[in-house]
């Protein structure tokens, strides 16, 4: 009964921990002065939200937290990871030209994570390797908690646009 209630306090605590996080990072990237600011918070809030996300599957995975800190990190890393795509885009390590592209580049369409889901699951079963089918949802949760986060910011400004 105990350990029902604690789980359930535990998801409720890291779902709620999830939106807070959102919440926060995008609350404080109003009142930041500097691109460079802008950048580094909105990328380490993007990082933290999908690690809180993996963290929430592995609660309800009924796995381990602490046998599972690779993937945690991993997850914390690769979220992060994923807006290099706006300087190979622009071909410029210039954040100013990485911020303002024409189209959104191309690690933020949402194909491409399936198709990894999709690559990873299959060479993991082919071999055999149960770590690339764990390793396979890391990167469809990381991948998504950062497009559903760019998804969710965009909707007012495409509002916005269109009246
Ligand atoms: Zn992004």
């Amino acid at each position: 009964m105990f350990v029902k209630k604690w789980s359930l306090i535990l998801k409720i605590a890291v779902t709620g921990l999830i939106g807070i996080t959102s919440f926060l990072g995008d609350t404080c990237l109003k009142y930041t002065q500097t691109a460079v600011t802008r950048a580094f918070l909105d990328n380490v809030t993007h990082a933290i939200v999908s690690a809180l996300t993996w963290i929430l599957i592995l609660i309800l995975s009924k796995k381990s937290l602490v046998q599972n800190l690779d993937g945690i990190f991993f997850s914390f890393a690769l979220s992060s990871f994923i807006d290099v795509d706006h300087f190979l885009s622009a071909r410029s390590w210039k954040l100013s030209d990485a911020t303002n592209l024409t189209k959104r580049p191309f690690l933020h369409c949402t194909t491409v994570p399936i198709l990894l889901w999709l690559i990873l699951i299959l060479i993991s079963k082919a071999l055999n390797y149960p770590s690339l089918n764990q390793c396979s949802w890391i990167v469809s949760a990381s991948f998504l908690s950062h497009h559903i986060r760019d998804g969710t910011r965009r909707v007012p400004h495409t509002i916005a646009q269109s009246q």
